[in-house]
């Protein structure tokens, strides 16, 4: 499926790097100074290549603008001690960008294509690693459809790259989020499960109904009675109750967060129950109400752990306490974080180095 894997490497000669150290650095602002391309048509994948940042020429008749065959990963590249830079999980973001690829009738990218186009581009643009504490290199792979035809039918070409921005840690303070009850981000059966574009565009609005109450988020609820807990924006959503870990299952309306599956993993090895099951907001309140609600908070790739502070639910704003040194999260958090630095052993090979 594939006419080469030799990469052509075009590098830029005025290097941008200056405006990594704006401040503040703002999430998804500034990129680095290549990305990587490749071309699909007649079947496969052709024209690999890492060039400089620039603008893609676009059909007007392009079907993504159109119909929204587009789809996206998130992840980062981590400082490690020995002054390296490695990958965290990056196979399992390949697979989850195929299964989004598929839900959207688009083609898988080949293994190699992505794992070799994104350690050479990151290799390429180390130096605009911010060598600052939290500093991360933010990674976003994405396809999208290039026919330039406005028949609604899968496209049969694409384009698949890689952009990179510095990053310094998102969210700084702990998270004021409601219940939405009326608004729905996916439904079973539809693509929630899956990153792409169209699920973003849709949950803007009643997004920014929130933040106009002074919300920063929302926790998003089922489809169909707007009870059971689904996601928070665009972060896996986690309870602390009892000294357990209650967190809604996978379904086809929630991503499949690698964040998620980490955190899970990690406590269940320091010994936390974990439970992946139905929760809904009555339970949530309730155990604000009962005081047995420890901690509330968000995961994904761009915040890691976000703590929720406030949580609001018919008019009501419930608070929650804050999470002192020694709370789970917090230790589950410097655990992952140990993990990717290269601190800690790594037992599931989870970090992957770019190489030299
Ligand atoms: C990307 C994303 C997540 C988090 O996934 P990670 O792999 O942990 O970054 C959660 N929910 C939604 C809706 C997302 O888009």
């Amino acid at each position: 499926m594939l006419d080469t894997l030799a990469i052509r490497t075009q590098r830029t000669n005025a290097s941008r790097i200056a405006e990594r150290d704006a401040t503040p650095l703002e999430f998804g602002k500034v990129f680095s100074d290549h990305m990587f391309l490749a071309e699909y048509r007649g079947g496969e994948w052709h024209n690999a290549q890492i060039l400089p940042y620039g603008d893609l020429p676009v059909s007007p008749a392009n079907s993504a603008l159109h119909y929204g065959q587009a789809i996206f990963e998130g992840m980062k590249a981590y400082p490690t001690e020995g002054g390296g830079v490695a990958l965290f999980r990056p196979l399992d973001n390949w697979a989850r960008l195929n299964a989004s690829a598929e839900r959207m009738c688009m083609p898988a990218v080949p293994e190699e294509l992505f794992m070799q186009g994104l350690k050479e581009l990151v290799r390429l643009d180390a130096n605009w690693l911010p060598q600052v504490s939290g500093g991360a290199l933010y990674i976003r792979p994405f396809m999208f459809a290039t026919d330039g035809m406005l028949g609604v039918r899968p496209s049969e070409t694409y384009l698949f790259a890689i952009i990179t921005c510095p990053v310094d840690v998102y969210y700084s303070k702990p998270l004021r989020v409601r219940f939405e009850q009326k608004y729905v981000r996916s439904a079973e059966g539809g693509a929630g499960f899956a990153k792409n574009a169209g699920n973003y565009g849709a949950a803007m609005y009643p997004t920014k109904l929130a933040q106009q109450e002074g919300y920063n988020q929302l926790i998003w609820t089922d489809a169909s009675e707007h009870q059971y807990v689904e996601e928070s924006g665009t972060m896996n959503i986690m309870f602390i109750i009892d000294g357990k870990i209650i967190t809604p299952s996978l379904s086809t309306s929630i991503l499949d967060g690698i964040t998620r599956r980490s955190v899970l993993q990690l406590a269940r090895d320091m010994g936390v129950a974990v439970e992946e099951r139905r929760v809904s907001s009555r339970e949530v309140i309730g155990a604000l109400q009962a005081g047995t609600l420890q901690e509330a908070f968000g995961v994904g790739t761009a915040a890691t752990i976000a703590p929720i502070a406030v949580i609001g639910h018919e008019g009501h704003d419930y608070e929650i306490p804050t999470a002192g040194p020694d709370a789970l999260s917090k230790r589950i958090g410097a655990a992952l974080g140990a993990i990717r630095n290269g601190q800690a052993p790594d037992p599931y090979g989870w970090v992957v180095p770019v190489g030299e």
